[in-house]
């Protein structure tokens, strides 16, 4: 815990305990989404399988280090960061779909899904914290964005690159 931040950031009448729960959700997203892309890489199958499944890895990759940035912030406001799947279950905004059909084309909606959402669940915490001035959390929420939005881009590409072929 950071004690000074924390106590700036009461100084300014933020709810720290309410920050610290917004920021355990969208870490119970990122866990959740993480798997989402890395449990069916090797079991994918149909167009562009080989540039799908490197895709995924590295967006698996990025999903994990959007959860170091938030368990670091959640850490320094004195929160402890969800530590179960049981957890990540019960706090998730954007849920978890099990991939089942490893058609590249129906994984790659799938996690397109997903990633719309957690561009929805990173606005929201965007503007919660532009309104209450917790500017560096809207930092954080902010660059973990534009990653998102890059996601959503390379997997629009891939399917209608799918459509093309
Ligand atoms: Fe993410
Ligand atoms: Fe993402
Ligand atoms: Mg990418």
């Amino acid at each position: 815990m950071a004690q000074n931040v924390i106590k700036n950031l009461q100084e300014k009448g933020i709810d720290v305990q309410a920050t610290i729960q917004m920021l355990n959700k969208a870490l119970a997203d990122e866990y959740l989404a993480a798997n989402q892309y890395l449990a069916p890489i090797g079991l994918a199958c149909g167009k562009l399988r080989p540039e799908v499944e490197e895709e995924f890895q590295k967006h698996y990759e990025e999903e994990l280090k959007h959860a170091q940035m938030l368990k670091e912030r959640i850490i320094k406001l004195g929160g402890i960061p969800l530590q179960s799947p049981e957890e990540w279950y019960a706090h998730t905004n954007c849920g978890y779909t099990k991939p089942t059909d490893y058609n590249t084309q129906i994984l790659v909606t799938q996690n397109l899904e997903s990633e719309r959402k957690a561009e929805d669940v990173y606005l929201a915490i965007m503007k919660a914290c532009k309104e209450a001035g917790d500017m560096v959390t809207y930092k954080i929420a902010r660059n973990i964005l534009i990653d998102e939005e890059e996601h959503e881009q390379d997997l629009e590409d891939f399917l209608n690159d799918m459509e093309i072929i």
